[in-house]
């Protein structure tokens, strides 16, 4: 081994691939993290937006208590938000009375309670299957499959839903998400703007070629985003079908955030929340005044995000304002402009927003995870069970990955 070259190379450094790095160094061992931007943190990314720091991935510490972010936030000196989010909440809105609100969330959480019912031993089936027949409220329902799964009900397994595990506790940091991810990197070794094109598992050593050329290493953490390694048959050589096939069994779904600015913010309650219209699944969730800032994050998801992507933030912008007007009239317009926004469809690095299994695939996290040769290990939120879709997964993935990769090394008398 020459000295530069790592026992260990995780690569992609986002929640997963830092979790799997600061393990392995805390290990002793010699990780170097092989990333594609210029940033750590992946599908976590804080920025600044009218003079706060927002979250354009991951925004909320999904149940909270144990997920090792809270900690990690709070032990960076961040401040955790612990206002319950507007869906826990059945309040009113302009175009649903609180009682309406509150039928359409027993709808809601009627639908996963039928899902919830199937067992393992039974074949799975869309999440669409449970519906309730002409139900009131389906295209909404739809509409917020798109934001929590980035995919219509007809494309989703039910057994996948059924195995997530949410305790309802979903806390903020008030500094971001994505800042507090990327800052758990800081002393890694990192090789940043370096694309990996291909993992050869052929040789005695592995085989990492990218676009700033070769790193041999011991073993290799992959942490690479499910449609990308769904994409690329070529990425393993020799080939790994079955990962291909699994990672294919779990697409990212399409979610996308627009932040705009508020003029008059203080006529609407902090952290309160309107669809813009209830009736259609081809409708944006708008949370005003997030942390009680003049703002309001725009939440877009499914076929919807994925159409809008292809006109860019004017298409996204124009969306939400047709919406908004439609919400609160005319004059609303004058009072909105766009801050921030990323297409993470288009984002040649993630390719998606989160990952959810299509029917009958559930079984394919268990075998994305699976490692290869005891040297080629597998992380990212698509190989969790029951945290997947979730920053605190990809980071658990990550920690299991890296745990199996130290063994792995001291079995070979490391
Ligand atoms: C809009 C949106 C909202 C979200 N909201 C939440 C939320 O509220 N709560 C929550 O818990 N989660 C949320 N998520 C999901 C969460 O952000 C992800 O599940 C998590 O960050 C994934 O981490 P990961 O390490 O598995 O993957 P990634 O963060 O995607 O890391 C993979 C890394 O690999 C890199 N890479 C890609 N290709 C290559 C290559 N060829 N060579 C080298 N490196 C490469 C990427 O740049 C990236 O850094 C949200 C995501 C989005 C997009």
């Amino acid at each position: 081994m020459s000295n530069s070259d790592p026992e260990v190379a995780v690569i992609g450094g986002g929640a997963a691939g830092i979790g799997a790095a600061r393990r392995l160094s805390e290990a002793g061992v010699k990780a170097l993290v092989v990333e594609a931007r210029t940033r750590l943190g992946g599908r976590a990314w804080t920025v600044e937006a009218g003079g706060y720091p927002v979250d354009l991935g991951c925004g909320w510490l999904h149940s909270a208590p144990r997920n090792p972010w809270t900690k990690i936030a709070a032990a960076q000196g961040r401040t955790i938000d612990r206002t319950p989010p507007p869906w826990a909440r059945a309040t009113a809105q302009p175009r649903m009375a609180a009682a309406e609100a509150k039928e359409f969330r027993d709808a809601l959480w009627a639908l996963h309670d039928r899902a919830d019912a199937l067992l393992e031993d039974e074949p799975d089936r869309p999440l669409a299957d449970f519906l309730e027949p002409g139900g009131r409220w389906n295209a909404l329902i739809d509409a917020v499959s798109g934001y929590y799964s980035g995919a219509a009900l007809a494309r989703i397994s039910a057994r996948d839903l059924g195995r997530y595990a949410d305790d309802g506790v979903n806390w903020r940091v008030v500094e971001g998400y994505g800042a507090a991810i990327a800052a758990h990197g800081a002393g890694l070794d990192v090789a940043f703007d370096c694309a990996v094109t291909r993992i050869d598992h052929g040789g005695r050593r592995l085989r990492v070629a990218t676009t700033r050329g070769a790193i041999d290493a011991d073993a290799v953490i992959v942490t690479l985003p499910s449609a990308l390694i769904a994409a690329d048959e070529g990425l393993f050589a020799p080939a790994l079908p079955d990962k291909t096939r699994a990672a294919a069994g779990l697409p990212l779904g399409s979610d996308d955030k627009l932040f705009l600015s508020l003029a008059g913010a203080e006529a609407f309650a902090p952290d309160s929340r309107a669809f813009g219209d209830p009736r259609r699944a081809a409708t944006a969730a708008y949370q005003l005044r997030p942390f009680g800032r003049p703002m309001i994050e725009c939440y877009f998801g499914g076929a919807l995000a994925v159409e809008l992507e292809a006109g860019g933030e004017a298409a996204f912008f124009a969306f939400a304002r047709g919406e908004l007007v439609g919400l609160y009239g005319s004059d609303f317009a004058r009072r909105i402009a766009p801050l921030a926004l990323h297409g993470w469809s288009g984002d040649p690095f993630a390719r998606g927003a989160y990952s959810y299994a299509l029917p009958g695939r559930a079984d394919d996290r268990a075998a994305l995870a699976e490692p290869v040769d005891g040297r080629l290990f597998f992380a990212g939120e698509a190989c969790s069970r029951e945290d997947y879709s979730t920053a605190h997964g990809a980071y658990l993935t990550g920690i299991a990955a890296a745990e199996q990769a130290i063994e792995a090394l001291r079995g070979q008398g490391r």
